[in-house]
């Protein structure tokens, strides 16, 4: 039982921890926790890579640019949950958008390797069913994110890889391209900085292949990620990317990996990720912050953070993730300097954001 003293304190004490609570939530940079009112009908959240984005180092005009490509891939989304779409539909079409623009780093605009190609990484994940389906390495499929689903969907198998992979989505009726299709002058220019850099390191004798992190490293990251809560209360995840600039022998990341770049299960959340993919494959990232939702009861958020904030953070991993659950809880939780990224709910606005 309290006494009357005790009593007459605890509003100040409210009021104070309320705004020690609000304080910490506005100065947490990089994180948002975006908890609705109520359950919305359909969401969607949606990442076009994460880096060493700065406002400085975007020109308005390009800043723009992002802006209007990610609110036209949220309004476009919206468009189709609202009539109804699934998750699944939806995760692909949305990545059709971003694979097209040659702003991210996913399909045409994608990074070049060391080799001077476009090798192209994508997957996705059905949380109702938890079937998945990857491929690595292509080169002339235009849609990544369709082969990866074509691989869910058409075969008994969840990842294909290369020529293999090739071969299979042209069966499969998809779409293929001359490997040029991707490549963009602004890409092939990073690959001329990344092998400068990496002749600067190979001078100084550091290991770093032209592929250590440093801050004007933003070039490295935009791969592209979508997740969606369909109005028939299912979730689904993708991620497409073109790796990382200046990869080489068949280098792959954590993007077409589930589990790592991608997981998406209707108990706990869909996620897609973008960043520095050794640290993702190794912290198995996606699966990560699902299993302390299952394991921990923790909520989305408290499990992103966890994990990107604190284990991805102490080993040196930069970048972020995307997520939701099937509350229409979303997550947008980096620790690097930016994330293009931005969300949408049932009757609510888009949002859109870039940097912390
Ligand atoms: N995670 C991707 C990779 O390592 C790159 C990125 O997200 O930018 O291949």
């Amino acid at each position: 039982m309290q006494n009357e003293d005790q009593m007459r304190i605890h509003p100040f004490l409210f009021i104070f921890m309320a705004i020690a609570i609000l304080a910490t939530s506005v100065t947490q940079g990089g994180k948002a926790d975006v908890k609705p009112d109520k359950k919305p009908e359909f969401a969607l959240v949606i990442h076009g890579g994460a880096g060493t984005i700065k406002r400085k180092n975007l020109t308005p005009e390009r800043e723009q640019a992002y802006r209007d490509k990610l609110q036209e891939v949220l309004l476009h989304g919206k468009k189709r949950l609202k009539k109804g779409a699934s998750a699944v539909d939806v995760v692909e079409s949305c990545i059709h958008l971003l694979e097209d623009s040659p702003l991210f780093n996913a399909g045409r605009g994608a990074v070049f390797t060391h080799d001077g190609k476009n090798e192209l990484d994508a997957s996705i994940m059905d949380g109702a069913t938890l079937d998945a389906g990857a491929v690595a390495g292509v080169t002339t499929v235009r849609h990544p994110i369709s082969a990866a689903r074509a691989v869910m969907e058409q075969s008994p198998h969840v990842m294909m890889s290369g020529p293999g992979a090739e071969t299979f989505a042209r069966d499969q009726g998809l779409e293929m391209v001359d490997p040029e299709y991707f490549a963009t002058e602004r890409r092939k220019q990073q690959l001329q900085r990344a092998k400068q850099r990496e002749a600067e390191q190979e001078r100084k004798g550091e290991p770093g292949h032209g592929m250590l992190l440093s801050e004007d490293n933003d070039y490295k990251f935009g791969t592209v990620g979508v997740a969606v809560l369909d109005k028939a209360g299912n979730i689904a995840a993708g991620t497409s990317t073109g790796g990382m600039t200046n990869k080489r022998w068949g280098r792959i990341g954590d993007s077409p990996v589930i589990g790592a770049g991608t997981y998406a299960n209707n108990a706990t959340c869909a996620i897609s990720c973008t960043g520095h993919g050794e640290y993702f494959i190794r912290y198995a990232v996606a699966h990560d912050i699902s299993a302390l939702m299952a394991y921990k009861g923790l909520s989305l958020q408290e499990a992103a953070e966890e994990v990107v904030m604190k284990k991805l953070k102490a080993a040196g991993g930069t970048g972020g993730v995307i997520g939701l659950d099937r509350q229409g809880n979303v997550t947008m939780t980096f620790n690097s300097a930016g994330m293009y990224r931005g969300y949408l709910r049932a009757g609510e606005k888009p949002v859109v954001k870039i940097f912390k």
